[in-house]
């Protein structure tokens, strides 16, 4: 009967009958044989994990969505990859996202579109970059799906497709075989359909990687709470925060607040005035990132190639591969990354970024009790200060999942004008969760770096 199917059996038979339409899986292992292997009594309590195309596996296919990595096995696993096995976990294949992970809708891909699972009828999106990852997990697909976080990729998506998504604190996670779009902000995430599982998986990935040189060490995460505190809390409502919702969305936010209010906690109204310019800021450091960072796919050591030979004279095997490789979005964003990076545009650009990140950095700790072990206060000391404010709470989204159809390509690079509730938390390495609350809306929760544990209590308590 279907009540004793085995979770695994349940989730392939899932896969087989919506994946046509919701287009979230793009690579897996042969069902028969993961069946054949997987003993249903034993390991009925083992995760079930999906991972996002940008991470490399050495036996499936690692293609970002891209063109340019089009049938690109890695000769390596990723770390995440090894961790998830040697704690029992069971893959099943890789996830649909935006192209090298740039973009909110889950539309830029060579795959074809995902669609949000929520809404049956009509093409919404899931949210993006990790769409195919928040869409597998509201199928129930998985238990839990990785994706990554750059400027709100993992917690934009959940949110839409109403699952809990994850972003722990920058270096957290290894990234070591994770393909890189912009590496001083990006974040493995977790995309989970309980805040069990969610706690479950961080709890296997946390962990010192010697492999990755941004994974924090043994040392500093000495310093992090091993556990939520156990008192009142002081919840941050960010002033700057206060936007032009959705009505519905407006409304969760406030019945969630009396909720934290009613359960004893304090909330405060803080300023954060950097807000408002974090993403600029965030365009001009993470489309410069990108620009190194994509420069390797030329055709020459792997993925796709345009012609057989370079010409010695012409060149013409770079322009011709990339042109070809790369889509319309991701060579928007290289072109603006290579302008930023150049000589009369790095001081006004990269450079100011860099000095919006550090503003915004500091204005986070102002309010905050917790230092910062990253980025330590620059006046003061880098003590705890009781007054401060222990996570902010705030939507995800302005709004709910957008009807999508006709071709967004106008509005481009600046749909991440949209995400200006994530990004600040990549800034500043803040972690960062979304609850869902309601049809493809989600709470965002978010706090000091390194107190993951503080934020993951209060999610608990929203959910
Ligand atoms: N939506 C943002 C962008 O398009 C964030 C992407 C991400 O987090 N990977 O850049």
């Amino acid at each position: 009967s279907p009540e004793d199917m085995s979770r695994l059996v349940k989730c392939i038979s899932r896969i087989n009958k919506t994946n046509k339409s919701i287009n979230a899986v793009i690579s897996h292992y042969d069902f028969d044989t993961l069946l054949k292997q997987h003993n249903p009594n034993a390991n009925e309590n083992d995760l079930i994990f999906l991972l996002k195309d940008n991470m490399c596996t050495k036996d499936l296919p690692t293609t970002c969505a891209s063109k340019a990595l089009s049938g690109f096995v890695s000769p390596y696993d990723c770390t995440i990859v090894e961790r998830i096995r040697a704690n029992n976990g069971l893959i099943l294949g890789k996830t649909n996202m935006d192209e090298f992970a740039m973009g909110t809708d889950n539309a830029y891909t060579t795959y074809g579109p995902v669609k949000n699972p929520l809404f049956a009828d009509e093409y919404r999106t899931p949210g993006g970059s990790s769409g195919g990852a928040a869409a597998s997990v509201a199928a129930g697909y998985c238990d839990i799906a990785l994706g990554t976080d750059t400027g709100g990729s993992t917690r934009l998506p959940s949110s839409f497709c109403s699952v809990f998504g994850f972003k722990p604190s920058y270096g957290r996670i290894s990234r070591y075989g994770v393909v890189s779009f912009a590496q001083s902000l990006d974040t493995v995430g977790i995309v989970a359909n309980s805040m069990d599982n969610i706690e479950k998986s961080f709890k296997i990935l946390d962990a010192h990687d010697p492999k990755d040189p941004t994974c924090l060490t043994n040392e500093m995460r000495e310093n992090f709470a091993k556990s939520a505190p156990n008192r009142k809390l002081r919840i941050g409502l960010i002033h700057e925060a206060i936007l032009d919702y959705e009505p519905e969305v407006r409304k969760k936010w406030e019945e969630c607040l009396e909720t934290l209010i009613e359960a004893g906690h304090e909330v405060v109204e803080v300023s954060v005035p950097t807000l408002k310019m974090s993403v600029p800021a965030y365009i001009a450091i993470s489309f410069s990132e990108a620009t190194s960072n994509l420069a390797r796919y030329d055709g020459v050591r792997y993925g796709y190639r345009a012609v057989e030979d370079m010409d010695p004279v012409y060149r013409t095997l770079y322009g011709p591969t990339r042109n070809e490789g790369l889509g319309d979005e991701v060579q928007r964003r290289l072109l603006i990354g290579t302008f930023n990076l150049t000589e009369g545009a790095y001081d006004e650009h990269f450079l100011k970024a860099q000095k919006v990140r550090r503003m915004l950095i500091n204005d986070f700790n102002k309010v905050l009790r917790k230092p910062n072990m990253l980025f330590p206060r620059t006046n003061g000391p880098n003590t705890e200060n009781v007054e401060g404010i222990d996570v902010f709470v705030n939507p995800t989204s302005l709004g709910i999942a957008h009807v999508m159809g006709k071709k967004r390509e106008e509005e481009s690079v600046l749909e991440v004008l949209g995400d200006v509730l994530t990004i600040p938390c990549n800034l500043a390495g803040l972690p960062a969760i979304t609850v869902p609350v309601g049809k493809s809306i989600g709470m965002e929760v978010y706090g000091q770096h390194g107190d993951d544990m503080t934020v993951l209590g209060i999610a608990r308590e929203i959910d």
